[in-house]
């Protein structure tokens, strides 16, 4: 069979995709190769295709157990010999892989790095007929890369151990310098390197600031992907079961998916979700990699990723069948804020400047105003025009700006006068002219921002801190108190305009003034939080909890979040009397909530 014949009866395609062809040749030609193909532009079949082609077996080094039991699987069901070793084979199983090799009955052996490397294994292979090696997820190798892995530092070792075999590595993404680490650590010779455009014309990239805690922008979202396949991204192992659990109550089949999940149970996720039997896995970054789902429809990001090739890499997994997908980015600079504090741990290391400037980069990419394909493309060293529909920014270019100097000021001020030293909803109830015993004790109702910020609702305010922070105007320090950073004196004096996409403002406005009428979407861990309160305060007082606050007045409670005890009396259930027993309380916890 020739090439084309191959791709017809194994593969079942008619056509090469762009570049697929070249790497073919140079492997069929004994050439070394770097092969840089975004997610679904059909990488495995440049090395699967040659190795039907070739004498002799070829080694595929993988990251993922998971990832290499689906291309086993795949390759089978397409008739090609492939199998896997690694740690969950027994020992007799092993060996009739290894007595299968020596037999030439093996066209793939998948294998993970820290096997490759084992002596016992390299001596093993040596007596084998290998036609190359394939290093699969290449970026790996590259400590500038953001999933860096030991055992592929390893690798390095390859080139010493079988010179005259040619090693081909394959990647989605790879920035120059991790490129260059690739071509180094690898010790390629005078390899092939092809890089495939980056642009995914089927995917339409969309980020938004979140709101709150993201879910009603989730289910919006939802509402408009009825029935569809997709990926929700949280942060925390926590908040994919809350997640999921909340989703489940509106109605979706979804699943929460982490890595402290028991094997069986994460096992039965895997296959439900590839199986199509449940709609939406809500996961940490532990799931997807490597997943052979063509048909996932959307990902949804609830927080901001660490870095821009994880995000890319995320989104990459829906729409890999070509049909059209679409992503969304829920971000706040609370986010960064968050994602900075865990790098603050971290030894003083070109490592650590490098996390902290990726962090800034994926921040800059997720507020910015400009083609998001063509982002991404530039931030790999691609370049191409702007997208122009498959976008957010292209499609809704005109996001009409106003002008908030004057309120910027104003909170700068604020944070100023109040000597740098609180939180910013103390500062903002500064400014709005509240009556908190606190506020009166530290006579800030003296001040001359007391009240003077009484035409915004909290959340508007709140949305002017988040842009200031944006801006790098202020800064968090500890007890999570505001201070001014030179840029932000720079705004208080007058040295800078500040603009904001209108739609921020007016969003958090309706929201704060709609009365709530609905309960469907209450967050489910405030809700929780508010409900072992009121069990504590009906012990106390030893009566039922129900007395103490009804459910509907809970619910109502979690979604307006009062700041004050008038926008506690306006709580469905909630009178004079009910507040002086037990509106403090609430106060205090939903002060903590909020600033946690
Ligand atoms: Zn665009």
């Amino acid at each position: 069979m020739n090439k084309q014949q191959t791709l017809q009866h194994y593969f079942g395609h008619q056509n090469f995709r762009e570049q697929q062809e070249e790497v073919i040749d140079s492997i069929l030609n004994h050439q070394d190769v770097l092969m840089i193909l975004p997610t679904g532009g059909g990488k495995s079949l440049c090395y699967q295709l040659p190795s039907l082609l070739m004498d002799g077996v070829t080694v595929v080094v993988s990251p993922l157990l998971a990832l290499m039991h689906d291309q086993v699987v795949a390759l089978k069901e397409n008739g090609i010999s492939a199998e896997m070793l690694s740690s969950i084979q027994t020992i007799e199983e092993s060996k009739l892989i290894e007595q299968a090799l020596y037999n030439n009955q093996i066209k793939l052996l998948y294998v993970a790095p820290e096997r490759l490397m084992n002596n016992y294994f390299l001596t093993f292979l040596m007596d084998l007929n290998i036609n190359f090696f394939v290093i699969d997820e290449a970026h790996c190798v590259s400590e500038w890369g953001h999933e860096f892995r030991e055992h592929y530092r390893m690798l390095s070792q390859l080139k010493i151990s079988f010179p005259n075999t040619t090693i081909t590595a394959f990647t989605a993404t790879a920035t120059t310098i991790v490129k260059e680490d690739i071509l180094s650590n690898l010790q390629l010779k005078n390899p092939k390197v092809v890089t495939g455009s980056l642009f995914r014309e089927n995917l339409t990239i969309t980020a938004q600031h979140r709101q709150s805690d993201g879910r009603r922008q989730l289910t919006h979202f939802l509402k408009e992907h009825e029935g569809e396949m997709g990926i929700v991204y949280a942060f925390s192992r926590k908040q994919t079961e809350a997640t999921a659990t909340y989703l489940q109550k509106q109605g979706y089949k979804a699943q929460a998916f982490h890595a402290g999940l028991p094997t069986d149970v994460k096992k039965k996720v895997y296959h439900d979700f590839v199986s199509d039997e449940i709609n939406i896995v809500v996961a940490t970054i532990a799931f997807g990699m490597g997943i052979d789902k063509s048909n996932i429809r959307f990902v949804v990001h609830m927080n901001l990723p660490k870095t821009l090739e994880n995000y890319y890499q995320e989104i990459g997994r829906s729409g890999r069948d070509g049909l059209d997908a679409t992503t969304l980015l829920l971000f706040s600079a609370s986010d960064v804020v968050q994602q900075k504090s865990f790098i603050d741990e971290l030894p003083d290391s070109p490592y650590k400047e490098n996390a902290y400037e990726k962090i800034n980069t994926i921040a800059r990419f997720s507020d910015s105003e400009s083609c998001r394909h063509q982002q991404i493309a530039t931030y790999f060293n691609d370049t191409i025009e702007a997208c122009g529909n498959r976008c957010d920014n292209c499609l809704y270019p005109d996001k009409n700006s106003i002008d908030i100097t004057q309120d910027a000021q104003k909170l700068l001020s604020a944070i100023y006068r109040t000597k740098q030293s609180f939180g910013i909803h103390y500062v903002i109830d500064v400014l709005r002219g509240s009556k908190e015993q606190r506020i009166l004790t530290n006579t800030h109702d003296q001040l001359t921002v007391y009240g003077i910020g009484e035409h915004h609702s909290k959340a508007q305010w709140l949305t002017i801190a988040d842009k200031l922070l944006e801006l790098g105007a202020i800064g968090i320090g500890e007890y999570r108190v505001y201070y001014l950073t030179d840029r932000g004196v720079g705004i208080l004096k007058g040295a800078e305009l500040v603009s904001i996409r209108e739609e921020r403002m007016v969003v958090k406005k309706a929201k704060s003034k709609k009365k709530v009428t609905y309960f469907d979407d209450y967050e489910v861990e405030i809700f929780d939080k508010f409900r072992a309160l009121r069990k504590e305060i009906a012990t106390i007082n030893k009566v039922p909890p129900y007395v103490v606050f009804s459910d509907k007045t809970l619910k109502e409670l979690s979604n307006v979040m009062p700041s004050n005890k008038n926008e506690m009396l306006d709580v469905h259930g909630i009178g004079e009397v009910k507040f002086e027993r037990y509106g403090e309380a609430f106060l205090v916890l939903i002060e903590e909530i909020n600033n946690v």
